[in-house]
C-alpha cells in the first residue's frame, strides 16, 4: 500500500509555522490494523501550547480578528472544497491511523466537507435580538466570539470530531487550539494543512499534538484559553472541568453513553433491525453515540434476538483497508479494557458472535463482535461504556419497565424509539433522559445540522447545527439611552 501521508508529521502548526516541538520529542504512531509504526508524531510539551494560545491571541488581534463574518465563511467554504476533493487522501490516513473500514473513513471524510460547509454558509447568520426596554432606551444583543478556544479531540473519529467543533468555532470568529489524540492524529494535520491553503490566517488554527497528561493538560489549564472543547472519557473530562474551572473558563464536555434503543411489540423490525445491529459495531462499537443496549418487549423479544444474532454471525473484524463491517480497535490497550468487560460477562448468555477475517495479523487489535442476551439491567455490561463492538439484548414487559431501564445508567446521549403508536413516541421523545431522541431510526443519517450532547455523565453543553454557533460565542448585551 503507498503511504498516504503527504506531509511531515512530526511537527506542529504554531502561528502558521511548522515546527518541532519545543523540547524536540516525538511519539510512535501506530496503525491498529497491524500493530506497526506509521511514523513518529511530535510530542508537544506545554512551552509548544503556550505558543500556541499566543499565536491565535495575536491572530484575533490581526488578520483573522478583522475579517468579517462574510469572509470567514467564505474561508470555511472553501475549505470544505479541498476536503471535498482529498476525501480519498483523507479516508486512506483516517483508515490507517484509527483502524476504521475505508468507507467509514471515506463517510468522516465526507462530513467533515459538510460540517465545512454548514458552518461556512452559517457564519453570516448569527443575529442578536432587539430587546423591548424602558421608555429612551434601544437595547440590543451581539453576538461575540469567545477569543481563544482549546479544542481536546479523542481517537474514534478525529475528523467529525474536528469538523464540529473546530469549524463552529472558526465560524464564530474564535482562533483554535487543537490537540488531538495521541493514538490517531494525522487527519488533524492533514486538516490543518488544507486549512491554510483555503487561505485561512496563521493563527487562526494551531495543532499541537503530544500525550494528554502533557499538552492536553496544559492545554485544559491555560489561563490565556477562553472556552474547552472536551470529547473523551468521563475521567479525563472532569479533569478537563477542574482544570479549566480554576480559570473560571467555560466547557462543553461531550463523554460518551450508554444509549439504548427500545424496540416495542408494534414495531416495524425490518426497518429497526439494521439499525439496531450497526449502530453498536459501527467503528468497532467506538463510538460516543454507539447503541449498546437494545430493549425489546417480550412479545417480539425472540424474533429480534434471532434476527439480530443471525446478522452477527454474518459479521466479520479485519484489515482496515480490506472494507469489511469492522476493523480492530484503537489499540492493544483499549482491546484490554474491551476483553476485561467479555470477562465480566463470562456468567452471560452470548446470543452470537461475529469472527475474524483470516490471516488477520497478529499485532492487530481485533475483538470479535458479540451479542449478549438476556442480561440483567444492573449487570455491569448493561450499565457502563464499553467502547467495543459488544451489544447486549435486555427484555421489558412494557413503556414503564422500557422507561425505566432506559433511563436508568449514568449517561443519557441518545435514545432510540420503534413502534408505531404515536402517542408513544411522543409520551417517551419526552420522558427519555438523552439529548437526542430518534423516532423510528437511529442517528438520523450523522446529523451534522442537529444539535448533539449529553445529559448526566455524557456531559454538557451542545455541539452540532446552528446550537454549536451559540456555544462558542458569548452574548453581550447593549443598553443605550437617547432620551
Ligand atoms: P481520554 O478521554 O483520556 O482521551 C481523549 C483526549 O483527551 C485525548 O486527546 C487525550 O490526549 C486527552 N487527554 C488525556 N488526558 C488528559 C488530561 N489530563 N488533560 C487534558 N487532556 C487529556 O480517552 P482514552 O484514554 O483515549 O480512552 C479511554 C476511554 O474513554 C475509552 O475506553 C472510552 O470508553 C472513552 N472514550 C470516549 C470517547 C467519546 O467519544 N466519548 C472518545 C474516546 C474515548
Amino acid at each position: 500500500m503507498h503511504n498516504p501521508i503527504w506531509f511531515n508529521p512530526a511537527l506542529c502548526l504554531i502561528g502558521g509555522t511548522w515546527q518541532a516541538p519545543s523540547g524536540g520529542g516525538t511519539l510512535a504512531l501506530t496503525n491498529p490494523s497491524d500493530g506497526q509504526e506509521i511514523c513518529q508524531i511530535a510530542r508537544g510539551a506545554a512551552a509548544d501550547v503556550d505558543a500556541a494560545v499566543a499565536a491565535a491571541r495575536s491572530a484575533l488581534d490581526g488578520a483573522w480578528g478583522c475579517k468579517t463574518a462574510l469572509e470567514r465563511g467564505r474561508i470555511l467554504t472553501r475549505l470544505g472544497q479541498l476536503v471535498l476533493e482529498r476525501v480519498e487522501d483523507l479516508a486512506a490516513l483516517e483508515a490507517m491511523d484509527v483502524g476504521k473500514p475505508l468507507s467509514q473513513a471515506r463517510a468522516d471524510a465526507l462530513a467533515l466537507a459538510r460540517y465545512c460547509e454548514f458552518y461556512g454558509g452559517a457564519a453570516d447568520k448569527v443575529m442578536g435580538e432587539t430587546v423591548p426596554y424602558l421608555d429612551g432606551y434601544t437595547v440590543y444583543t451581539l453576538r461575540e466570539p469567545h477569543g481563544v478556544t482549546g479544542h481536546i479531540v479523542p481517537w474514534n473519529y478525529p475528523m467529525q470530531i474536528i469538523g464540529r467543533s473546530v469549524g463552529a468555532a472558526l465560524a464564530m470568529g474564535n482562533a483554535a487550539v487543537l490537540k488531538p489524540a495521541e493514538e490517531a492524529c494525522l487527519t488533524a494535520l492533514a486538516f490543518a494543512h488544507l486549512a491554510e491553503e483555503a487561505g485561512l490566517p496563521p493563527g487562526a488554527l494551531n495543532v499541537v499534538p503530544g500525550l494528554g497528561a502533557e499538552a492536553g493538560a496544559a492545554l485544559a489549564g491555560h489561563a490565556q484559553v477562553d472556552h474547552i472543547s472536551f470529547t473523551g472519557s468521563v475521567r479525563t473530562g472532569a479533569l478537563v472541568q477542574q482544570a479549566a474551572g480554576a480559570n473560571v473558563v467555560p466547557v462543553t464536555l461531550e463523554l460518551g453513553g450508554k444509549s439504548p434503543q427500545l424496540v416495542f411489540d408494534d414495531a416495524d423490525l425490518d426497518a429497526a433491525l439494521p439499525f439496531l445491529v450497526n449502530a453498536g459495531i459501527q467503528n468497532a462499537g467506538q463510538t460516543c453515540s454507539a447503541s449498546s443496549r437494545i430493549l425489546v418487549q417480550r412479545g417480539v423479544y425472540e424474533e429480534v434476538k434471532s434476527r439480530m444474532s443471525a446478522a452477527y454471525l454474518g459479521l466479520t473484524a479485519g484489515p482496515a483497508i480490506e472494507d469489511l463491517r469492522l476493523g480492530p480497535l484503537i489499540s492493544a490497550r483499549q482491546k484490554e479494557i474491551v476483553e476485561g468487560f467479555l470477562e465480566q460477562g463470562a456468567d452471560l448468555t452470548v446470543a452470537a458472535t461475529g469472527q475474524l477475517a483470516e490471516n488477520t495479523p497478529e499485532n492487530g487489535a481485533y475483538v470479535c463482535p458479540a451479542l449478549f442476551a438476556d442480561v440483567p439491567p444492573d449487570h455491569p455490561l448493561a450499565r457502563e461504556e464499553i467502547f467495543g463492538p459488544v451489544q447486549v439484548l435486555i427484555p421489558f414487559e412494557d413503556e414503564a419497565d422500557a422507561l425505566r431501564i432506559a433511563n436508568s445508567t449514568d449517561y443519557g446521549l441518545v435514545a432510540s424509539v420503534w413502534t408505531r403508536d404515536g402517542s408513544r413516541q411522543m409520551r417517551l421523545a419526552k420522558k427519555l433522559r438523552a439529548g437526542q431522541v430518534f423516532v423510528n431510526n437511529y442517528g438520523a443519517g450523522g446529523g451534522v445540522e442537529l444539535p448533539f450532547g449529553g445529559v448526566g455523565k455524557s456531559g454538557h453543553g451542545r455541539e452540532k447545527g446552528f446550537e454549536a454557533l451559540y456555544g462558542f460565542s458569548q452574548l453581550k448585551t447593549v443598553a443605550a439611552c437617547h432620551g
